[in-house]
């Protein structure tokens, strides 16, 4: 095996490879996304193993280039957000969100991409439970952004003019906004019957919200109280445009 070398970052996510090893998506400052193979991981004796298996911390990683491989051959821990682990929900949620990102993410470096993981885990390390259907979705539209699916959302997508009217329409497929006289009036846009389930109508409250998400940090969205009914559009917007570039 050749030279070895630290890689700081976060383990997105955990396969079973084998029959006693793992494979590890992990997100590094130095390299981006890499998948790691842990030999014997699920060995009772492993040594490997807590390293890997410490939940949502900061790890300093020593790996080793294999022929076929990146090897995991030692580390430490540099900082572990155990306020998580206190709570079920916030576990199950964390957990599901960094798998989703794993999707999605590309291999190179993105310093962007990685100290926006890293604000997301101290963030929900630090709040309450009810602050963190806020700081997930986003966490998932700041991600998207930066992963070059940046929504426009600002201004119509077809006459450019920020909208108007109460109602606004959401579009998947063009990834952003078009304005109600815009999706009325069909000018630029041969509407077919199959793409009303790429269009979601919002209203002018739940585009505030996305915005806000957008643009505005983690400490100042958690300090705001959102309409439920609003915040719950805003988070359906967000699935749904994650989910159509995971497609
Ligand atoms: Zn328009």
């Amino acid at each position: 095996m050749s030279r070895t070398r630290h890689l700081l970052g976060i383990v997105l996510a955990k396969e079973n490879w084998r029959e006693n090893d793992q494979i590890i998506s992990f997100y590094s400052q130095e390299s981006g996304k890499l998948e790691i193979l842990v030999r014997g991981a699920r060995k009772i004796n492993s040594k490997l193993a807590p390293l890997i298996s410490e939940p949502f911390a900061l790890l300093d990683l020593v790996v080793a280039q294999g022929k076929n491989y990146t090897h995991l051959i030692g580390g430490e821990v540099k900082e572990r957000f155990k306020n998580i682990i206190t709570e079920e929900q916030k576990i199950i949620q964390t957990n599901t969100l960094l798998k989703r990102i794993n999707q999605l993410i590309k291999p190179q470096l993105d310093k962007k991409i990685f100290l926006l993981i890293l604000k997301f885990l101290k963030k929900i390390n630090q709040i309450p439970l009810n602050k963190i259907r806020i700081i997930n979705h986003a966490f998932l539209i700041k991600f998207l952004a930066f992963s070059g699916y940046c929504p426009e959302i600002k201004i119509c997508l077809v006459c450019h003019q920020i909208p108007q009217g109460e109602e606004i329409i959401f579009n998947l497929e063009k990834g952003g906004i078009v304005c109600l006289p815009c999706q009325q009036a069909g000018l630029k846009y041969k509407l077919d019957d199959n793409q009303n389930n790429q269009q979601i109508k919002i209203t002018k409250q739940t585009l505030n919200v996305l915005q806000k998400f957008l643009y505005q940090d983690f400490n100042s969205l958690i300090q705001q109280n959102f309409v439920q009914k609003d915040l719950q559009v805003a988070e359906k917007v967000i699935k749904l445009f994650f989910n159509w570039h995971l497609d």
